[in-house]
């Protein structure tokens, strides 16, 4: 297996600037997903890693081995692709194999990877089916095994599940993460969907129009966003934003929004001065219908009406307004909500997020 590492790569297709100068370091053994907006160049970048498309600025190495002028079938990497690109005609067998016969691998080392693979992925029962008799889910688990044969030093996917059902998406989700694991193999994951995001990744890479809007452990970026839109990004249903400014009451530190005061642990806030325009962020589940298990230190309850509620059987997302803005609130342990039905309301300030309104960088930390 093999790192790999970006310094300041670009891309320029034509005027566009869609990659801005990135830089990146992937452990050898490490599971990286690049997630981000559509557009924002996650498949590009993966793209110039693989090979398939040419570096405009800077420097990629895979293994410590600079790779720019690097054919793709010489770097050492395999690629899935979210249309899984089989065969056919060919058998699952003949699918696995094929890439081996084309390298002139022996036969009974192609034979060996061929085995481990199908077993690995449970694919022995399938092995002389076409492509066309088989689900989505065993077409991808194909797919992955055609890499697994070539033993890459580093796994590209780009959006291997999007082709799949919500429930066969998770449980190819899970069959990957174990994979990789078994493997200890170098992997680059490209998403949009933030749940992937967080359940594959050792290290999670959010994008932006181009540029790498942070990084770090998947737990790291959601509970410490650096600015607004990974704020926004992470996290499902996303967090709620109320605009105020910062201020100070009897010696405590806070939101004021209109007439009201929302004390934030002084520990929490890296910014000074009052009157500072700030954006406060609360994530819906720090916002509860009182009873429900909320006790923080730094809290404020409110009462509101429920403009709807959306009851999802394990927990109901609640619809209310608060500080002049309709905001989600989540509970669990959910009963029969009535839109219109009044609830009292605990909002746990402890774990609430400042951003700066004009910069949009964070103003808080864990
Ligand atoms: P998605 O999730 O929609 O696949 P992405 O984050 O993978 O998006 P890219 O496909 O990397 O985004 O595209 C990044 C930017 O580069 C986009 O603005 C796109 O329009 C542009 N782009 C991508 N490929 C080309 C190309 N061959 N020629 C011109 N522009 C391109």
């Amino acid at each position: 297996m093999a790192s790999v590492s970006l310094r300041n790569v670009a891309k320029l297709f034509g005027d566009t600037l869609a990659v801005k100068g990135i830089d990146l370091d992937i452990d050898d053994g490490s599971f990286v997903v690049f997630v981000g907006p559509s557009g924002c160049g996650k498949s590009t970048i993966l793209r110039m890693i693989a090979g398939l498309e040419t570096i405009s600025f800077g420097e990629i190495r895979i293994g410590g081995r600079l790779v720019n002028d690097l054919p793709a079938r010489d770097r050492r990497i395999a690629m899935v692709f979210q249309s899984y690109g089989l065969y056919p005609h060919m058998s699952v067998a003949e699918n696995l194999g094929f890439g081996m016969k084309i390298a002139g691998t022996a036969k009974a080392e192609a034979a060996r990877r061929l085995d481990r693979a199908a077993s690995m992925l449970g694919l022995e029962p399938y092995l002389e089916r076409r492509p066309s008799q088989l689900s989505g889910g065993q077409r991808q688990r194909v797919a992955i095994g055609r890499a697994m044969v070539r033993e890459p030093e580093v796994f590209l996917f780009d959006e291997p599940l999007s082709n799949l059902d919500a429930m066969l998406r998770t449980q190819t989700r899970v069959e990957i993460k174990k994979l990789q694991q078994r493997l200890g193999a170098t992997t680059i994951f490209v998403t949009h969907d933030q749940v992937e995001a967080m359940t594959l990744a050792d290290r999670m890479v959010v994008l932006l129009d181009g540029l790498v809007a942070q990084q770090g452990a998947p737990i790291e970026v959601f509970e410490r966003p650096a600015n607004r839109f990974v704020a926004s990004f992470i996290g499902s249903p996303a967090m709620n934003f109320i605009e105020g400014v910062l201020a100070t009451r009897s010696g405590t530190l806070g939101v004021a929004i209109d007439d009201l005061f929302l004390p934030i642990p002084g520990e929490r806030i890296v910014a000074n001065g009052d009157g500072r325009p700030v954006v406060l962020g609360l994530r819906p589940e720090h916002i509860v219908p009182a009873g429900h298990g909320l006790r923080p230190d730094h809290g404020f309850d409110f009462s509101a009406a429920v403009n709807f509620a959306d009851m999802l059987g394990n927990e109901t997302l609640l619809f209310v307004d608060f500080c002049g803005k309709e905001v989600l609130a989540r509970m669990q342990n959910p009963r029969m909500i009535r839109s219109g039905e009044v609830l009292d309301f605990r909002v746990n300030l402890d774990r609430a997020h400042l951003f700066d309104l004009a910069t949009d960088e964070s103003l808080t930390r864990a």
